[in-house]
């Protein structure tokens, strides 16, 4: 019998579903977790990694050092309010699958989201009113680009022309994504998508200007989207105190 890649990857979760449930005794609750993340992370390809000092993970090749500053600031308080929470298992809970974007890797997200199986309309949706920040003017864009790229998404010519109309939606002020500017980051949530939820309203509600966008049945890849605005001041004194607790530990 032949199989393909994602009937086994579909076998294997099973049977690591059926593994939680049948002989939890077997294994500790910590270990039991992490062989299950393990093997969720191995099989949706998302090798992560921990930045050090940080209580957070980022996928491999995402953009981390080109996020605002206050974009950074909200992560590292969703990580506090994470391990205050969860303690260390907050850590494996948030992982970064996407941040900082150049117009080449947006691009490259459009590209992908159409070749996961996301329908035409539904990329175009997402970079159009009435999505926030979006405009007539990113809607033609994205028209535009998408009419490019839905024939064959892996079309060089066609990415480059992709590349241009955002470069020059820039120059107008008409950002295609928060990404762009830096003000963006994706929280994956397989598995965890109303703890991630719980954590974001709690930082929305005392610490950080943001806005939530669920994303979480995307065929691109479950995330929440989330755009910051700015920091409270219970925002930097909550991040002071974690600083205090990291010098002290
Ligand atoms: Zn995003």
């Amino acid at each position: 019998m032949k199989i393909t890649k994602k009937q086994l990857i579909k076998i294997i979760l099973e049977e690591a579903e059926k593994l939680r449930r049948d002989i939890p005794a077997y294994l500790s609750p910590s270990h039991e977790e992490s062989y299950y993340d393990r093997l969720l992370t191995w099989a949706y390809g998302e090798a992560s990694f921990p930045i050090a000092g940080e209580a957070f993970s980022v996928k491999q090749g995402v953009n981390w050092n080109d996020l605002s500053k206050d974009t950074k600031k909200f992560v590292r308080i969703v990580a506090g309010i994470a391990k205050q929470m969860y303690g260390e298992k907050g850590r494996r809970m948030l992982v970064i699958t996407d941040g900082a974007r150049t117009p080449r890797e947006q691009v490259d997200r459009i590209a992908t989201k159409l070749k996961k199986g996301e329908t035409p309309i539904e990329v175009m949706s997402l970079y159009s009113p009435p999505t926030p920040g979006m405009s007539q003017q990113t809607q033609k864009i994205i028209t535009n680009i998408v009419d490019l790229l839905k024939k064959d998404p892996d079309d060089k010519e066609a990415r480059r022309i992709a590349e241009a109309f955002i470069k020059s939606g820039i120059r107008k002020n008409a950002y295609l994504s928060s990404h762009l500017l830096g003000d963006a980051v994706d929280f994956r949530s397989t598995n965890y998508k109303d703890e991630i939820k719980e954590l974001l309203d709690i930082a929305a509600q005392k610490y950080s200007d943001i806005y939530i966008e669920d994303e979480t049945s995307a065929a691109g890849g479950a995330h929440w989207h989330v755009v910051v605005r700015d920091t409270t001041r219970d925002g930097e004194v909550f991040l002071s105190a974690l600083a205090d607790q990291r010098r002290k530990s």
